[in-house]
């Protein structure tokens, strides 16, 4: 399992640190294989005919093939970006400004984060199509049976979180692709919140195409993947065009490259690259899924089982399922401003996040305008959620 001491910041920082949600801590493994990679083998990957060069281009694939595999994706339908926000608005741009027109519908979900949503809604005034919605129950939970309602052949797009990060909620993205697929839509899986966690399969699952951010799942900053499907690689259109996608180029024209190189251009990040690596082998050699999965799980119900006999708090999501597998909670406290909350854990060494979690429309519907979140991970332990439960027993 994933030990603290690994985390030099969590070594020598004496946090709690809850805000996992919105990015890891690096264990010393990614730190030195981020310092190794400018040590060992900087050099421009994909283009240099020289040995350095080479080795860059090798540990470059490389770690494509570990984030391929990780996924059970192909390597060339893995497409390195900068992040998960930047993935989602790839797609928007280089297929469905192409793909969409007025009357065509985009479907998405009630629980979207806004790099989820601003995206779509930007689509949807530059191509005349529409959003429409998923609704939720209460609990925070897809209502399916309306799911299916509004899944008609005017779908075009479903883009859609699989687990949400201001409530927790997962979403059987399984079930909606194989009904979007059933009526001709295409979709898009936010999978930011469910890859650091569990074992997420892109064949399974049967999407095409899907996000998430290397700095969620103990990897660097600057680094996140695309997956597009290989069957419909050719739908979409590289987002930039420049060096090392090219095949062909004279003053007028240019042919592309294969993928993933033409969905590429520019000097890849390298570093980050390969720091993601270290952070797929670091998940796979240290934390089984299923160990981690319990692990958040109990964290999770161990809180909530504390704050709801707290009169003062008010909790949000599907607590049952949270309980059972989830590795967040989002809570309000009576009276006290979710900003002054995080504060005032802050002065305790806790680390949580406070605000709207950037879905700011869900959190009008759920009626709060700011929230607390604690989220979870494998180096999470019971000590820091007992710090977490003691400080806010003390504001009754
Ligand atoms: N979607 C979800 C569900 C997220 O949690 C986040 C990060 N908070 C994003 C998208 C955006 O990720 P990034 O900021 O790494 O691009």
């Amino acid at each position: 399992m994933m030990i603290k001491t690994d985390f030099p910041l969590l070594a020598t920082k004496n946090i709690s640190y809850l805000d996992n949600a919105s990015t890891t801590q690096k264990p010393q493994q990614v730190i030195d294989a981020v310092v190794q990679a400018y040590t060992k083998y900087n050099a421009n990957p994909g283009r240099g005919i020289y040995q350095l060069a080479e080795e860059a281009t090798q540990e470059y694939e490389d770690a494509r093939k570990s984030v391929a595999q990780f996924i059970n994706a192909d390597n060339a339908e893995i497409i390195f970006v900068r992040g998960a926000t930047e993935g989602i608005n790839y797609i928007a741009h280089g297929w469905a400004r192409y793909n969409l027109k007025k009357g065509d519908q985009i479907l998405l979900s009630q629980l979207e984060h806004h790099a989820n949503l601003l995206p779509w809604q930007r689509v949807a005034k530059e191509t005349g199509a529409e959003l429409i919605f998923i609704p939720i129950f209460k609990n925070g939970m897809l209502d399916m049976d309306a799911a299916d309602a509004l899944m008609t052949k005017r779908v075009k797009l479903v883009a859609i979180t699989h687990v949400s990060n201001a409530i927790g909620t997962p979403v059987d993205v399984t079930a909606i692709t194989q009904r979007a697929h059933a009526v001709g839509a295409r979709v898009l899986v936010d999978a930011c919140q469910s890859v650091p966690h569990e074992k997420v399969d892109v064949k399974k699952i049967g999407c095409d195409f899907l996000v998430f951010s290397g700095h969620k799942m103990l990897g660097p900053t600057g680094i996140g993947v695309l997956y597009i499907k290989k069957e419909i690689q050719d739908e979409v259109q590289p987002l930039c065009l420049g060096g090392g996608s090219v095949r062909e180029v004279t003053w007028h024209t240019y042919t592309l490259a294969d993928a993933p190189e033409k969905f590429e251009a520019g000097t890849p990040s390298l570093a980050q690259a390969i720091g993601l690596r270290a952070a797929v082998e670091y998940l796979q050699q240290h934390v089984p899924f299923d160990q981690l999965k319990k692990h958040e799980a109990g964290l999770t119900a161990y809180v909530i089982d504390a704050l709801e006999k707290m009169p003062h708090i008010t909790l949000y999501g599907p607590l049952d399922v949270l309980k059972k597998q989830g590795h967040s909670i989002t809570f309000t406290v009576d009276g006290i401003h979710a900003h002054d909350v995080s504060a005032y854990l802050d002065q305790k060494n806790i680390c949580v996040r406070a605000g709207h979690f950037c879905a700011q429309p869900l959190a009008n519907l759920l009626g709060y305008d700011a929230a607390v979140r604690a989220s979870f991970y494998g180096y999470t332990q019971l000590e820091d959620v007992e710090k977490l439960v003691a400080a806010l027993k003390e504001l009754a």
